[in-house]
């Protein structure tokens, strides 16, 4: 087994977890699973229990803060495509939120879904046709997003590889994802072992994340810093030590936007 955001073989174990052995990339700072996570656990309470298990509440009482983060992302997205009606194809795209706010603002979007009940939800209350593998995608798009989905998938490189055959040249690639050497990782890693959902194959390094979009032929145009908790390695939680952990670029979570060379 190879680390599978950079590949490297220079990795030591860190501990075992409830789905299997978390081990930790010195090449690239990330860390992973070595497990099997079966399709099966996406069912429908994957929606409810497991989003509610980690955010305190379900994914569809969520809706009007996940539209509000959709909205700022496509904003920062249409910086980078200057075209009318772009397509965009949201893999991972749960209820539909970020599609239905992606059409709002004039993008021709489509999801893929691998929960049936999600994708007939979104088609039922928006109209979004979402497809179920990306292997029955047979068109390109200007713009491909992943929403904290990469971490759920067991080989990233070759997923990214796919995917850029799915996008137009300069085309963008934009997505989200733990970070496996944030603050909470660097500085409560007990806590952060208990907490890290189980269903995670890997949880990249900022640094992981550009070497996985480099070798891929992506450049980064943009890296947002989110996940500011600093009360979750014990430091009080005020503007000033989110902005510091956002400043060190040690946030819980991150964003990238990357062009299709
Ligand atoms: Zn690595």
């Amino acid at each position: 087994m190879n680390c599978p955001v950079c590949n490297s073989l220079n990795y030591k174990k860190l501990t075992t977890i409830k789905s299997g052995e978390l081990y930790f990339c010195i090449n690239c700072k990330s860390n992973f699973l070595y497990a099997n996570i079966s399709e099966s656990f996406y069912k429908e309470s994957y929606f409810d229990e497991t989003y509610e298990a980690a955010y305190g509440k379900s994914y569809l009482d969520d809706e009007q803060n996940i539209r509000n983060y959709s909205r700022r992302r496509l904003k920062i997205i249409k910086k980078f495509i200057h075209k009318e009606k772009a397509k965009l194809l949201d893999i991972g795209s749960a209820l539909g939120f970020f599609c239905d706010e992606a059409k709002n603002l004039g993008f021709i979007a489509k999801g893929l879904e691998i929960s049936e009940y999600a994708r007939t939800y979104a088609k039922n209350r928006f109209g979004i046709e979402c497809y179920k593998d990306l292997k029955d995608v047979q068109e390109k798009f200007d713009v491909i997003t992943l929403w904290f989905t990469l971490e759920h998938i067991e080989n990233p490189d070759s997923f990214i590889f796919s995917v850029s055959d799915l996008l137009n040249n300069n085309g963008i690639l934009a997505l989200s994802v733990p970070n496996g050497y944030g603050g909470f990782y660097r500085f409560n890693r007990k806590l952060y072992f208990q907490k890290r959902p189980i269903e995670h194959i890997f949880e990249p390094s900022i640094r992981g994340m550009k070497i996985l979009l480099k070798k891929n032929n992506f450049k980064i145009k943009k890296i947002e810093i989110f996940g500011l908790h600093p009360d979750r390695f014990g430091i009080v939680d005020n503007n000033f030590t989110r902005n510091l952990q956002k400043f060190l670029r040690l946030g819980d979570t991150f964003e990238i936007y990357a062009e299709k060379k």
